[in-house]
């Protein structure tokens, strides 16, 4: 472990997960390592591998502590993503997205040059060959994942026919190595109601079914099939075609997440890990006190953070400006005063990671480490 430096924080108390320079994102080690072990046994207990999403962390300290515990390697969404992540010696890497300029077509050749199990998903014919053009005059061979959409919308194949045309164009380019298929369904991870979920799910089961049966009968049967998330995964995982789960949120448990419903009756196996840290600067007005993390410090696509600190449980937040947030207190609540900091729950986690430089670590009210977000963009 490496010796955190206080250099910037308040010496009043160092050491203390009280003292950061807020608005500071903090990790709870313990719940953050009971997240990592669980899913893993949760994904091992029904044979499937375990590839979690780097976009929720961007780290590859965190990369590294699931692949400990049993992850087969990690999904980036970026390029970005990948070649931090293979920097960092990640062998197995999945990039979720499709690469389509020149530009990045060139350092994804690259990429595979020093990391070759490197895969990369694709949707269309003329991206396949574009593919392999580029790998073709760079010497590489590039592994290739075709990915099939599932009602979201956003990237995949449509139909079980145009999974066949893709296949085609693949097996004719010797410069690309078939992998698998890739469904993810993105409109079924944060649906609230577990039966709607299920039903969601098992609609998606049946459309991969429709692709592996008919590229199986072009003798391309998917030797991976990847996909699920934090809200899928027990579903995708118990009775889904999949060989390996994707689920990145899990590691922190964000507010976004607890609104959702496990399963009737049963809470999350999962913790909340990650906190922002905010300090009180203005208590003039009554009803609510102001912060120092508005729009600059959470990302705006989620929930309201939910406040954890003792004696404030009741209190909302809302966003005030870029610099300034708004704790609204009920009227039985002990006041805040300027000065006293408060942690809430972080409102959507990947983009209120992408904000920040690194994680407090934080075991109980010990600050122990510093982990770089290392993969921003
Ligand atoms: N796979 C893909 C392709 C994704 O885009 C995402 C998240 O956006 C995930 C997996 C992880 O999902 P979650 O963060 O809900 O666990
Ligand atoms: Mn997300």
């Amino acid at each position: 472990m490496t010796v955190p430096s206080f250099a910037h924080y308040d010496l009043h108390a160092p050491g203390s997960r009280y003292a950061l320079n807020t608005p500071a994102l903090v990790l709870d080690l313990d719940a953050f390592e009971r997240n990592v072990a669980r899913m893993a046994d949760i994904i091992g207990a029904h044979g499937k591998n375990l590839r979690p999403h780097a976009k929720s962390h961007k780290s590859p300290t965190i990369a590294r502590a699931q692949i400990a515990a049993g992850a087969v390697g990690c999904c980036c969404a970026t390029l970005d993503e990948a070649e931090v992540m293979a920097a960092a010696g990640i062998e197995s890497i999945l990039i979720t997205s499709p690469v389509t300029t020149a530009l990045k077509l060139d350092r994804l050749t690259a990429l595979a040059g020093k990391a070759p199990d490197t895969m990369i998903v694709v949707d269309n014919p003329a991206n396949a060959e574009a593919l392999a053009a580029r790998a073709s005059a760079a010497g590489v061979r590039l592994n290739v994942i075709i990915d099939v959409e599932l009602g979201f919308g956003r990237t995949g194949v449509t139909s079980p026919e145009a999974a066949v045309a893709l296949g085609q164009t693949i097996k004719s380019l010797p410069s690309l190595a078939y992998q698998g298929l890739q469904a993810y369904g993105g409109h079924i991870q944060h649906t609230i109601d577990p039966d709607e979920r299920l039903a969601l799910c098992r609609q998606a089961h049946l459309k991969i079914d429709a692709v592996i049966l008919a590229l199986s009968a072009i003798d391309m049967k998917p030797g991976i099939v990847t996909g699920g998330g934090t809200g899928s995964h027990a579903i995708d995982a118990r009775e889904g075609p999949f060989t390996e789960i994707q689920a990145g949120s899990y590691v922190f448990m964000d507010a976004e997440y607890e609104t959702v419903i496990y399963e009737s009756g049963k809470a999350w196996p999962f913790e909340n890990a990650l906190f922002v840290q905010t300090a009180v600067i203005s208590t003039n007005v009554a009803g609510f006190v102001t912060t120092d993390a508005g729009t600059k410090a959470f990302a705006l696509n989620g929930p309201a953070p939910r406040v954890i600190s003792a004696g404030l449980e009741t209190a909302t937040y809302s966003y005030a400006g870029d610099e300034h947030g708004r704790l609204h207190l009920k009227n039985d609540a002990v006041r805040p005063v300027i000065g006293d900091v408060i942690e809430c729950v972080v409102s959507h986690n990947d983009p209120t990671v992408a904000l920040y430089g690194h994680y407090h670590c934080v075991r109980a009210d010990r600050l122990v480490d510093l982990w770089d977000v290392s993969a921003r963009r």
